[in-house]
């Protein structure tokens, strides 16, 4: 079989996503959903008019009963008048997931949850704890003497089923972080000045370096994979400091640690990443959410990412977060984006067929399989 239509139906991991939305949603809702950014586009215009707008138009609105390519109001109608729910349960099925790694701690209330979400894929879920939110969780309930030994525990506690961890740092601080470990009376200094803020303000957000850097250091005591957000995200971020080469020396003294770190996105950065992932053997990287708001670009960056990274480095994620079509187009253009890619090299005799196959495997799953120990 060729390799571009064993890459159409090869089941996948998806090993960084959220749960889509569990209510209805209106169109401000819907345009936020569709796009990293805060706000909505102004001038009256629309994100079904931006990349990504356009790819759920090409192969979305068809399995709708819509013409392809149709308008963004006819688009809008009908996916209203099919609702989200109907559209969740139409969509997922289709992507061709067989496990989805859910990471949990955003928005996790009007969302459904890992095990929804799996059910109504027909696949299964494993779980990814946050860490930052972790370290949110339980700071009502510990003092900045004990705190070291509570989030230890705790952490133990909420990570006793799942896969993996997840690290915001490139939100909260930037990649550009100090590699040190704080020590445990630097910590307890920064808990201190954490719960005063806290008291302060009412708001419990994690945003104090040495604490950062502290719940990384524990979460390499556990040994899971940790993902790191990399790259573009949401306006909170300022990109030039999510560059993942500026965390080299992080990396560096994790090697022998048995913990992985899991690169996610990576726009524009999927070349250092994939960099990072040739000469480090516990670095992974993905294309997640990038590949759908480079819509009709995808390729390219899916391209870089098997440059240098080694075949067994690369994994799939959609990065989906709310809306199924995101699910839908996530899976399908990474599908055929990877398997023109691999049948090109086949077609020109630069890989053999036998190799080609192995390797998609891999990409679409085994490399996930290995990565997160499943
Ligand atoms: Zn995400």
């Amino acid at each position: 079989m060729r390799i571009s239509e064993l890459a159409a139906q090869i089941p996948l991991i998806d090993n960084h996503c959220h749960g889509t939305i569990n209510h209805e949603l209106e169109r401000d809702q819907y345009e936020i959903y569709a796009t990293e950014g805060d706000w909505l586009p102004r001038h009256g215009l629309s994100v079904l008019d931006e990349q990504f707008g356009v790819l759920t138009r090409g192969l979305v609105a068809p399995l709708l009963g819509l013409e392809k390519h149709c308008d963004p109001e006819t688009y809008w109608k009908r996916r209203r008048e099919v609702g989200q729910e109907a559209l969740v349960a139409q969509l997922l099925p289709l992507t061709g997931i067989e496990t989805f790694i859910v990471d949990t701690g955003f928005k996790s209330d009007n969302i459904l949850t890992p095990d929804q979400l799996a059910a109504v894929g027909n696949g299964q879920s494993r779980e990814i704890v946050r860490l930052e939110t972790a370290a949110e969780r339980m700071i009502k309930n510990s003092t900045p003497a004990t705190f070291i030994q509570d989030y230890s525990d705790y952490l133990s506690t909420e990570s006793a089923q799942a896969v993996g961890f997840k690290s915001i740092i490139a939100y909260r601080y930037g990649l550009d972080f100090d590699p040190d470990k704080p020590s445990a009376s630097e910590v307890e200094q920064a808990v201190a000045e954490w719960i005063s803020e806290i008291d302060a303000t009412d708001k419990v957000r994690l945003s104090h370096p040495v604490l950062l850097r502290h719940v990384l250091w524990e979460a390499v005591n556990h040994k899971k994979p940790i993902q790191f957000h990399v790259g573009f995200g949401d306006s909170d971020i300022n990109l030039h400091r999510c560059d993942p080469t500026q965390m080299t020396e992080f990396i560096r003294r994790t090697v022998d640690t048995g913990t992985n770190i899991m690169l996610l996105h990576c726009y524009p950065f999927i070349r250092e990443a994939g960099y990072l992932a040739h000469v480090f053997p516990h670095v992974y990287l993905d294309t997640g959410a990038a590949i759908n708001y480079t819509g009709l670009e995808h390729h390219s960056l899916i391209r870089h990412s098997v440059e240098m990274a080694p075949f067994g480095k690369m994994l799939f994620s959609s990065d989906a977060f709310g809306l199924p079509e995101l699910y839908y187009c996530g899976a399908s253009i990474w599908r055929s984006a990877i398997g023109d890619i691999l049948q090109g090299w086949v077609d020109s005799d630069g890989m053999g067929q036998a190799d080609a196959e192995k390797y998609l495997t891999w990409l679409a799953s085994t490399n996930a399989e290995r990565a997160y120990n499943l």
